[in-house]
């Protein structure tokens, strides 16, 4: 009797663990949604929200949702996109971090055919400028 009791728990936790090495885990998406759903529910006891828990339950079930699932190849799909999407972002950010710490350095412009964003010293008067995208050759006062 024992013996068939050790025997079907052996075979169930053989199944468990089969079924959970099929999953496709946690990755930077999976947390990162962890974290916002986190950051909803401190925002909702701080604001005395209480509906922001339920955003933040939807949160923790997708995430927990895309750790089980087993269609690893779509979860890590996700995953590139988020990352690609969050590098975008950061270069962004720091550039823009880079722009105000250097703005008494700098004057910061854009060139007026193509967009690109240029920068002279401060102080050199009315110079003639060209754009290093696209060539363009203007007058800018800095
Ligand atoms: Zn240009």
């Amino acid at each position: 009797m024992l013996d068939k009791i050790k025997d079907a728990l052996s075979k169930a936790f053989e199944g468990a663990a089969h079924w959970f090495r099929r999953c496709a885990g946690a990755d930077e998406l999976g947390l990162w949604t962890l974290g916002a759903g986190v950051a909803l529910i401190v925002l909702g006891r701080l604001t005395r929200a209480g509906w922001l828990t339920v955003p933040a339950a939807a949160l923790y079930l997708l995430a927990i949702y895309r750790m089980l699932s087993h269609d690893v190849t779509r979860r890590r799909e996700e995953n590139r996109r988020f990352k690609q999407f969050t590098g975008r972002c950061g270069v962004a950010v720091s550039q823009w971090f880079n722009r105000v710490k250097n703005t008494r350095k700098y004057k910061y412009f854009r060139c007026p055919q193509c967009g690109a964003r240029l920068r002279m010293p401060r102080g050199l008067g009315e110079k003639t400028v060209t754009c290093s995208r696209c060539g363009r050759s203007f007058r800018k006062k800095a």
